[in-house]
């Protein structure tokens, strides 16, 4: 009895969470389970392996279950939907109940036996500390080179300082959890949120290897929506760009006005004007469009936002367990 309670109270208080988005990812949880696994148990075995299946279309859920079955550190959380990378990770990390919380692709391209790193540099006293891309294997030329600049450009237009080449693989104290789960935005940038909480933030770098089984489910256009998200919620720099733009043609459209002014009644020409009308109309036009775009681009956030819609359903899970 005495030896069953003292069981409980160990296995209550939980040193690691580990948080694992699953979106199509059938043929890797094998794989993944037994590295996972072995990864953590090396550092504890007060753990939690919570598996969100962002609706996956897939035998996703039922490898989950499979696994939950046969082992109590699996908690699983099922979406009604495919809502996302972002979502899946706040699902996970909402629901996570341990001292630290991993998140970690899972894909094995975030190789697990990486937490332990993590974890040792954590226990020196950080808040957050993140693994940084020292290399890229195997990845497109064209991925690798936008994603580069697009880390580059954020840096430079955000206030806030956003770890280059870093995904969302990393360790999270409890504080930083509970304040990442207070942040209600709808269109979420995990890795933007945890830099703008602040606390003390450091890194290890580590090898991002090839992808082994499956295919990214990134799209392109997934990945703009991504890159949109964090420029917004960070930056006002393009908006700023529109009122310069606004500013700068305004001056000119000023100039043009009184030189046309000046023609018609001092110089008493007729301006045979198609050509500069249509130069200034399209010109205007354009940028106008694009100011108005820009300004579309938050606005459809801000309305995200007064929805207050949750970011994701949740169908099912064994949480109580
Ligand atoms: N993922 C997800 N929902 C999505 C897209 C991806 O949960 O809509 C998961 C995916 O299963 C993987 C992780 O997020 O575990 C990273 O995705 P992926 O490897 O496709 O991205 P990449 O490494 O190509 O950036
Ligand atoms: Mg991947």
């Amino acid at each position: 009895m005495t030896a069953h309670l003292q069981n409980n109270t160990t296995t209550n208080t939980i040193a690691i969470s580990v948080v694992v988005p699953l979106y199509n990812e059938e043929a890797t949880i094998p794989e993944l389970y037994t590295r996972l696994t072995n990864s953590i148990q090396a550092i504890t075995n007060n753990y939690e392996l919570i598996w969100v299946n962002d609706g996956s279309a897939d035998d996703t859920l039922g490898q989950m279950k499979k696994y939950a079955a046969q082992d109590s550190h699996i908690k699983y959380i099922s979406f009604s939907r495919n809502f996302g990378h972002q979502s899946a990770i706040s699902a996970g990390i909402e629901n996570a109940i341990g001292n630290a919380v991993v998140i970690i692709d899972g894909d094995l391209q975030d190789p697990p036996e990486v937490i332990a790193d993590l974890y040792a540099k954590f226990n020196e006293g950080y808040h957050v500390v993140y693994a940084k891309r020292a290399k890229r294997d195997g990845e497109t030329w064209f991925k690798k080179y936008t994603a580069k600049t697009f880390y580059r450009v954020l840096k430079n237009i955000t206030s806030i300082d956003i770890p280059v080449d870093t995904g969302d693989f990393r360790i999270i104290s409890k504080e930083i959890k509970q304040h990442l789960t207070a942040m209600d935005e709808k269109n979420k940038f995990i890795r933007g949120q945890i830099a703008w909480l602040g606390y003390k933030q450091t890194f290890i770098e580590y090898d991002r290897h090839e992808r082994q089984l499956g295919e990214t489910k990134f799209t392109v256009r997934k990945m703009i929506r991504f890159a949109l998200d964090g420029i917004t919620s960070f930056s006002n720099f393009p908006l700023q760009i529109a009122t310069f733009l606004g500013f700068f043609f305004s001056v000119i459209a000023f100039l043009v006005i009184l030189y046309a002014l000046y023609s018609k009644f001092i110089l008493n020409e007729v301006v045979n004007g198609w050509t500069s009308i249509m130069v200034a109309t399209m010109f205007l036009g354009g940028v106008q469009l694009l100011c108005v775009g820009i300004i579309g681009e938050y606005i459809s956030r801000i309305a995200n936002d007064v929805k207050k819609r949750p970011s994701f359903i949740i169908e099912e899970n064994n949480l109580d367990n």
